[in-house]
């Protein structure tokens, strides 16, 4: 059975197409980007909207959901990254496993209506609040995969080693539930291996999570990346969010973490460094030779006060850059893409900073951040249109508000730095529609259950704040 998808204009290596057809099979593959009168099964008509490839987030917490609006008081959540870091643990002490599931469904499904069609989740909630394990230690990952599967979005787990809360500090309790030993680390994710690929198809991969330089010593590092590639999976590592992270390091090992992990031969093409914000020129080098990506999160890393990643140059040394929704303060991709152009415009006050590096539009390149620069990093075939990628995408009302009115050429920056979220319409995962008409079918019921686990874990976050 074959389906043929016929929109008004299909996004093809950048361009947008007319007369052009997606044919889709039942794999979920793409089996051809042919006319508009191939032959197929079924036929399903687009008219009056563009086609795109799906988005690719490519760094999430899923649980972290919970906490929008709860710290932007500088009264409650204080005023920087290490304060808002207690709010999100008041939150992460309190979820039992039907609420990490409850939670993360809430996440994926505000991602899904956004056009998001795969979720890199950087899982690091693993034991019970107490700190002991559950019977299955995995038991809060398979949570987040499960619903990543309810609401029908791919997830590639990335599952979190957490091993300690830094150099020379003593345990922090607010971390109780993260941490394990990288023996029982490895031996859980030896374990989650096991179960993926026997019970899932290519709607669950896995890859690995070392936190951080600050939770990881670096022989435990080593340790982890090279089980990771002995079985090439994706390595994903938060790096150099923020200054006191970097001064620690240095401390610790007289060098930066970028500088520290390249020096241990660690960076490599399946290697993504998530913020890479305070790097220094040959940090940037190091990440462009060894061909790594940097997972950028421009929405969480203004709210966070975070710093703002030298794009320009992390691009003109050959780093892809991939998007993130990181802590969800926002979730629009799109949102994240214009955020990286415009935040070097606010601080060189100069326009279109990331255009025509290496004779690329600007547009392309930031819409390519959001989608194939993603899909590179949690190593899938997806992120754009073509024969033998995954079916992912969706579809965008040419006649919304935000878009309407548009020639070939400047449909794409449209998107890309006007589009508002509602203009899209249908999304579908491994060919599979999720989304239609700006609908997903469990939608009440995902909502109403997320606002009885707000409820009740702020109500008892507040009877335990001090
Ligand atoms: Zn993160």
């Amino acid at each position: 059975m074959t389906t043929l998808y016929r929109p008004e204009l299909l996004l093809v290596d950048g361009r947008f197409a007319r007369d052009r057809g997606l044919l889709v099979g039942d794999e979920g593959t793409i089996l051809s980007v042919s006319s508009s009168d191939t032959a197929s099964d079924t036929v399903i008509d687009l008219p009056g909207k563009a086609l795109l490839p799906g988005f690719v987030n490519v760094h999430s917490h899923a649980f972290q959901r919970l906490i929008r609006g709860k710290s932007e008081s500088r009264a409650v959540a204080g005023k920087d990254f290490w304060s808002w870091r207690r709010t999100m643990y008041h939150a992460a002490a309190h979820l039992d496993p039907q609420q990490v599931y409850d939670v993360a469904c809430m996440a994926f499904l505000e991602m899904a209506l956004a056009g998001t069609t795969t979720v890199g989740e950087f899982h690091y909630l693993h034991t019970a609040p107490n700190g002991r394990p559950y019977d299955d230690p995995n038991l809060l990952g398979k949570q987040v995969i499960a619903a990543a599967q309810s609401v029908g979005i791919r997830i590639v787990l990335l599952r979190c080693a957490y091993l300690r809360s830094g150099y020379q500090l003593p345990r922090d309790p607010g971390q109780t539930r993260f941490i394990e030993t990288t023996h029982d680390f490895l031996a859980n994710m030896d374990a989650l291996l096991h179960e993926v690929p026997a019970t899932a198809s290519d709607m669950v991969r896995l890859g690995v999570a070392p936190h951080s330089i600050r939770a990881v010593p670096l022989d435990d590092l080593r340790q982890i990346a090279a089980w990771a590639r002995a079985r090439s999976l994706p390595v994903h590592m938060h790096m150099a969010e923020q200054v006191a992270e970097n001064e620690a390091c240095l401390r610790e090992y007289g060098a930066t973490p970028v500088a520290l992990a390249g020096k241990a031969g660690l960076l490599g093409p399946d290697w993504t460094a998530v913020h890479a914000i305070h790097v220094t020129t040959e940090e940037v080098a190091r990440l462009g030779d060894a061909g790594a990506t940097v997972g950028a999160c421009p929405t969480t890393e203004r709210n966070l006060g975070d710093g703002i990643l030298a794009a320009d140059k992390v691009m003109q040394a050959g780093v892809r850059v991939a998007l993130g929704s990181d802590s969800q303060a926002q979730i629009d991709p799109m949102e994240d893409a214009r955020e990286l152009d415009y935040h070097l415009r606010l601080t060189h006050q100069q326009r279109a900073l990331l255009d025509q590096i290496h004779g690329e539009d600007l547009a392309s390149r930031l819409f390519d951040c959001a989608t194939l620069n993603g899909a590179r990093a949690l190593a899938i075939p997806a992120g754009r249109l073509a024969v033998g990628s995954f079916a992912d995408f969706f579809t965008i009302d040419l006649r919304d508000v935000s878009i309407a009115g548009h020639s070939s050429e400047d449909l794409l920056p449209l998107v890309v730095f006007g589009m508002n979220r509602k203009a899209i319409r249908d999304v579908a995962v491994n060919g599979k529609l999720i989304v239609r008409d700006a609908k997903h079918a469990l939608q009440e019921e995902v909502v109403s259950r997320y606002e009885g686990v707000h409820a009740k874990i702020w109500r008892d976050a507040q009877g335990t704040r001090q």
